[in-house]
């Protein structure tokens, strides 16, 4: 059998929509499964959408995706250039347009002057006076009379009317291809075997179907993958909010997170519903991707997520930590490495992002962090506070064992000398050493913080509440 090749295409007119991560994740797990090539075409024709920072950011949401690619822009490959745009330049499309209008089944359409819109003439003969002369001059494909039939991998058998689509324009009036020629001569060109993409193109399928047989080339195999949906069931747009696999890298989404989620939408890998997508490209079937649409529930992500993070490797989970930090330009610990892993180790166990995970274990890190309003307003400042503080900083001055046993045996010693109920010496503890009310478990927080670190914060506090409460004096 011949080598299956698979391509996404993606047109550099904006950041990579997470439909579009869910189409190139399909591609790239077929011909990963099928030991065959992933291509990457940047589809630029339209130079006053296209911009070379969409087509950067798509290629680095891509690799950050995992979805590494054969034949593309920066790797090269015997069937490029990869981008439409060097393509027209060097001549491609117009070529086989030509051929399409010597064989009959194309027209030249020459415009007026002045009224760029109006058309002057249609003509099998190359304008040539025309298009020297400055004259607008399109090509188009001359739609046959019948029926277009396809088969779909999801959807079956397919077929338009003919008399339904009306002749479509190849080459426009500036020289570059429209996107349903350049699609159908690239696909060729470039052997591709599988076209899966989304739902919106069904309708452009007919067109691409008749250039095919008109240049008496085989049809690839289609697979037209329902598109991911709003809650209100309309196509997921930034309406519903954001949608670009940029911003769920910012918000601290995992790429295995992200790629996981994005396959449950369709595929259904069997009962589980955690996994990483990388170990499951031998159980990927195309042909069992459900044809509804689905829908996109950001809650969902999150929950997924938030499963690798607690099962992932801790180590691993810091290197994806270190990464995010540097991505999204905050600050980085500088904390010792085996210290940092225990940090992410209690810390994970209650957030579902990155960006939670940093916000949660900032006073691990930092010692800048700030004290909740709540626990200036309801523990640091009440009465107790002050001998609370005073007794913790006391007892845990001469406390030796810093493990999670003896630290808990000082906070409950401190909560029987009756200061105040448990509760409350546990909280002014806790807001004192970080700032919050809610952490990882206190005993926990106090041994990984360590001696030096408590005491200075515990001191810290105190001299907080006296600044505040002389303040109000
Ligand atoms: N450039 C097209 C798009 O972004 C590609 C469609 C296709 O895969 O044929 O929608």
């Amino acid at each position: 059998m011949s080598e299956v090749r698979l391509r996404f295409a993606p047109s550099p007119t904006g950041y990579l929509h997470v439909g579009g991560a869910r189409t190139a994740l399909f591609n790239w797990l077929y011909a990963r499964k099928m030991h065959g090539k992933f291509i990457i075409r940047i589809e630029d024709t339209d130079l006053q959408r296209s911009t070379m920072e969409y087509e950067k950011a798509i290629l680095e949401a891509l690799r950050w995706c995992g979805l590494d690619w054969d034949e593309g822009p920066d790797v090269g490959g015997p069937f490029g250039p990869y981008r439409q745009s060097e393509r027209t330049r060097a001549g491609i499309y117009a070529e086989y347009a030509r051929r399409l209008v010597e064989k009959g089944c194309a027209y030249y359409t020459v415009y007026d002057k002045l009224d760029r819109k109006k058309e002057l003439f249609k003509t099998f003969e190359f304008p040539k006076k025309y298009v020297e002369e400055g004259y607008d001059v399109t090509v188009s494909f001359k739609v046959p009379e019948g029926k277009t039939k396809f088969y779909d991998l999801l959807k079956g058998e397919v077929e338009f009317d003919n008399s339904t689509i009306e002749d479509f324009v190849m080459i426009k009036s500036d020289g570059f291809p429209t996107y349903n020629f350049a699609v159908v001569i690239d696909d060729h060109l470039m052997q591709i075997t599988h076209v899966f993409r989304g739902e919106d193109h069904v309708s452009n399928t007919p067109k691409q179907i008749m250039l095919y047989r008109a240049l008496g080339w085989d049809i690839p195999q289609f697979m037209h993958v329902p598109l991911i949906l709003g809650f209100d069931r309309t196509p997921l747009s930034k309406r519903h909010g954001a949608t670009s696999v940029e911003h769920f890298r910012s918000i601290g989404i995992l790429s295995r997170g992200l790629m996981n989620y994005l396959a449950l939408l369709g595929w259904s890998v069997g009962e589980e519903e955690i996994f990483n997508v990388k170990e499951r490209i031998d159980q990927f079937d195309p042909s069992t991707i459900s044809n509804k649409g689905v829908i996109f529930d950001p809650a969902k992500l999150e929950w997924v997520n938030g499963k690798h993070m607690r099962t992932m490797n801790v180590e691993e989970l810091l290197k994806e930590f270190e990464d995010w930090i540097r991505y999204t330009d905050k600050k980085m610990p500088s904390t010792e490495r085996n210290y940092t892993l225990k940090v992410l180790e209690i810390c994970r166990e209650k957030v579902n992002t990155l960006a939670q995970l940093y916000e949660f274990s900032y006073p691990f890190f930092f010692d800048d962090f700030k004290f909740e309003d709540q626990f200036v307003s309801e523990y640091l400042t009440s009465p107790y506070a002050e001998d609370v503080l005073k007794k913790a900083l006391e007892m845990f001055k001469s406390l030796d064992d810093w493990s999670v046993g003896g630290t808990e045996k000082v906070c409950r010693e401190l909560a029987q000398l009756g200061v105040a109920s448990k509760n409350k010496v546990f909280q002014t503890i806790r807001g004192a050493v970080t700032g919050r009310l809610v952490t990882p478990g206190l005993f926990e927080t106090l041994a990984i913080l360590g001696k030096e670190r408590t005491l200075e914060r515990l001191a810290k506090a105190l001299s907080y509440r006296s600044r505040l409460t002389q303040q109000s004096c």
